[in-house]
């Protein structure tokens, strides 16, 4: 089941062809995007996630989203929607048409199903690689023109980095910089646990501010737990309770295993953390 609106409000066969070829979100991947998870027909942090497409699009000179008619959209979608509980929408804004300078984003909203193998890893976690991004930590400061921590459609590098981690036997990547400080995964945001305090990494070092992070933080902080933004370093990942990778889609999936060697075991901890989660949705 998928569920096409163009964020004009008219609703479109997503089977069929709207784009045009000189998009240049397709000729460039100029644009941006968010991907929300619905549940039970609420959207998750939709909040959070259209402050984020703002956010990204002045990070990349585009139009101020029209955030009004995005809500719309969204909810258009989840009205038109008659598949499973859980949907993805994707919401997609590009700079438009190449050499038009009249021409206005391309913008849409696409409800999809989630994919199976995504479920098998929220319950069952991952393997994961580090692969290192050749960055350091100061260039999102130093070269703000890399539009490190903006959510472009630019994702070329991040699923190369998916197809690495499957080369070498694994599901997904957690990045690090050049001086060894976790980044984040090429679709996700990395949280560590180590006893009753959770850690994120800022995301002042290059990576996206994630919806699912802060959702996590917020409910484990009113379940008594501890949270912390700073930086973490790879090498105290092999010792931690827990290593994560959250996603609006993938919600918080455990990482078993790093590099291929065994990470403690964290499905206690999970199952604890997605439980509190989960908990402010029931
Ligand atoms: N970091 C990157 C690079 C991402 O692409 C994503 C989501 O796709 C995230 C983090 C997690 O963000 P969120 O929890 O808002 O989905």
């Amino acid at each position: 089941m998928r569920v096409l609106a163009f964020l004009d409000g008219t609703l479109a066969d997503p089977d069929q062809a709207h784009l045009r070829v000189d998009d240049l979100g397709v000729l460039r991947g100029d644009g941006i995007f968010e991907t929300i998870l619905v549940t039970d027909g609420k959207p998750r942090e939709l909040g959070p996630h259209l402050d984020r497409l703002a956010r990204s699009a002045a990070m990349m000179d585009l139009p101020e989203p029209d955030r009004a008619a995005w809500e719309r959209v969204v909810q258009l979608v989840i009205d038109n929607w008659s598949g499973s509980s859980e949907i993805a929408l994707k919401l997609v804004l590009t700079r438009g048409i190449e050499g038009d300078p009249s021409s206005t984003p391309t913008a849409f909203a696409l409800g999809m199903e989630i994919d199976e193998k995504v479920k098998r890893a929220r319950a069952e976690g991952i393997a994961a690689i580090t692969l290192d991004r050749g960055i350091g930590t100061d260039v999102a400061e130093r070269a703000p023109w890399l539009l490190l921590g903006a959510k472009s459609l630019s994702y070329a590098i991040n699923m190369a980095a998916v197809r690495e981690a499957a080369r070498r036997g694994a599901a997904d990547v957690i990045f690090t910089a050049t001086d060894g400080s976790v980044l984040e995964g090429p679709t996700s945001t990395v949280i560590v646990a180590r006893g009753r305090t959770l850690y994120t990494p800022p995301p002042t070092i290059g990576i996206l501010p994630g919806t699912t992070q802060g959702d996590v933080f917020r409910a484990a902080e009113r379940a008594g737990w501890t949270t912390k933004v700073e930086p973490l370093r790879v090498a105290e990942l092999a010792s931690a309770d827990g290593v994560f990778l959250a996603s609006s889609v993938r919600k918080l999936t455990r990482v078993h295993t790093l590099d291929g060697e065994a990470l403690p075991d964290s499905t206690e901890v999970h199952a604890e953390l997605a439980r509190t989660y989960e908990a402010q949705y029931a």
